[in-house]
């Protein structure tokens, strides 16, 4: 990825170094990427999350997710979204619970139902892998 990444507050450059990638946050909300935070514009909730963040890997492949609940293929096609987005079970709850805080409105309900249980889909699937 050749664009280069800020700190969507300040317009810090983000640099991929060791110590970025310890520190930096990234404000993703189920498949809405909103952007990379730096260190000195976190709160210190959100660098509690920076650590959590640091189970994910690469974000900027992620589209936004926007789906009609009565298809099945679209409903298929989250749950990989949200299994390649967030990689860890842990990382997804965390998203589920962001976006059930920030979020009132129906769909956004139902996301986080979805992850939920797509989190414990993953649950099951690091289950057989041991
Ligand atoms: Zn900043």
């Amino acid at each position: 990825m050749s664009k280069v990444e800020r700190c969507y507050r300040c317009g810090k450059r983000y640099r991929g170094t060791e110590s970025h990638l310890d520190t930096w946050n990234v404000e993703y909300i189920m498949g809405i990427l909103i952007g990379r935070v730096c260190p000195d514009c976190q709160s210190p909730e959100e660098n509690a999350e920076a650590e959590i963040d640091m189970v994910l890997e690469d974000h900027s492949g992620a589209e936004e997710i926007i789906f009609d609940p009565a298809d099945d293929d679209e409903l298929r096609q989250i749950t990989r979204r949200l299994m390649e987005s967030y990689k860890t079970p842990e990382a997804l709850r965390h998203a589920a619970n962001r976006l059930e805080a920030a979020c009132q409105r129906d769909d956004a309900k139902l996301m986080v139902l979805i992850a939920r249980h797509v989190a414990r889909h993953m649950d099951r699937v690091i289950e057989e892998r041991r």
